[in-house]
């Protein structure tokens, strides 16, 4: 995981606003010949040859993220994370990214350095440039905003609505474990509450939990798909749970799927997880969210193309919209797909 503390604490307001983004930003370097203007002029300027695609998300303290067990560093990196995973989604090159930042001033500057530091690591790693931003005060907590600009070839871009019947569904990765990383990090929050002497072992759940905390998003399948000349049909992201992406993919493409239960990838700790508590894993890797897989279809004749990948797993496969979107169970029955997808209007959230 990410190193972070910094026992520092140099208040915000000594810095003032110019100061700070100054501070902040300076040792972002720009990486793209299509980054015409970053940082330091009213808007940013750039040019794409080819299409642009352009994405943004909000994370909200206390909604999205909690920073009692995330560490800032693992924060800014996720925020990049999951505006590049929509970028992917498009079948697209993500080159450019926005921070916004609205932060109450019980956040020291160090902080707020362990979140570039964080933005910075992800914008190596992703190859993007931070182009701009804002940065302004919140009467309580944080909130971050980021936006992220890609570039594909017209023909590349993979919408929502491109599916259709006997394609075959395919997923990347393997599915259910930030959600059930995201359960350890609760349940050991509240252990630490009744006791703050009690370090938690978390080592038998560090991938799960290094899937909640430093997530990755899929760039490598983007490029991977190009090497094996496969252009999927539709795509989309896992946010929210394979269960209401899939259901987006339909409604878009206007066709049904079969989902079988028995093909969906879970990693062993997933499922030692799930039976910790006593949860089903099926209905995690349905419901849970948060994946940042890529979920697309392919055309039949692309099968051979992606077979044995051990990236890529055929999880079902298209139908037509009259005979709708079901999870084909172990014990061979049909269940009706619902979008139980993580939801951040849920009360309990
Ligand atoms: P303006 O008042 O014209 O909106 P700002 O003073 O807000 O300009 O920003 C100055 C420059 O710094 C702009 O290029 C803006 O995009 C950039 N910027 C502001 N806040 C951030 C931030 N949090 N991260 C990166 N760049 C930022
Ligand atoms: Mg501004």
């Amino acid at each position: 995981m990410l190193e972070d503390k910094n026992p520092q604490r140099t208040s915000l307001e000594k810095l003032g606003e110019f100061g700070l983004i100054d501070h902040l930003t300076k040792n972002f370097e720009i990486k793209h010949n299509s980054t015409l203007k970053g940082i330091g002029d009213d808007a940013a300027v750039f040019d794409h040859k080819q299409q642009t695609v352009l994405t943004t998300d909000f994370l909200i303290e206390g909604v999205h993220f909690d920073l009692s067990y995330m560490p800032l560093k693992h924060l800014g990196y996720k925020a990049v994370m999951v505006n590049l995973s929509d970028v992917y989604a498009m079948n697209a090159k993500a080159t450019q990214i926005t921070v916004s930042l609205a932060v109450s001033n019980r956040f020291p500057l160090e902080a707020l350095e362990e979140l570039y530091a964080g933005i910075a690591l992800a914008s190596k790693v992703y190859n993007v440039d931070l182009i701009g931003g804002d940065t302004t005060t919140s009467t309580s907590g944080m909130l971050i905003s980021i936006t992220a600009i890609g570039e594909a070839k017209e023909e590349e871009i993979t919408y929502r609505s491109g599916a259709k019947p006997n394609d075959l569904l395919v997923v990347s990765g393997d599915l259910g474990a930030a959600y059930m990383g995201l359960q350890v990090l609760e349940r050991e929050k509240e252990v630490f509450k009744v006791n703050p002497n009690n370090q938690p072992d978390l080592s038998p759940y560090s991938y799960i939990v290094e899937r909640q905390l430093k997530p990755e998003a899929r760039k490598d399948i983007a490029e991977l798909l190009k090497q094996l000349d496969v252009l999927p049909t539709a795509m989309i992201d896992i946010s929210d749970g394979l269960s209401s992406e899939i259901l987006h993919l339909c409604k878009n493409s206007k066709v049904g799927c079969n989902l079988f239960e028995e093909k969906i990838p879970l990693d062993p700790t997933v499922i030692t997880t799930c039976e910790e508590f006593n949860i089903d894993s099926t209905m995690v890797a349905l419901s849970g969210g948060e994946d940042y897989e890529l979920l697309f279809t392919i055309a039949q004749n692309d099968f051979d193309k992606i077979k044995g990948n051990p990236n890529l797993t055929v999880i079902g496969h298209m139908t037509e919209a009259s005979e709708g979107a079901h999870l084909v169970t172990r014990a061979n029955t049909k269940i009706e797909l619902t979008a139980q997808g993580w939801n951040s209007f849920k009360s309990n959230d």
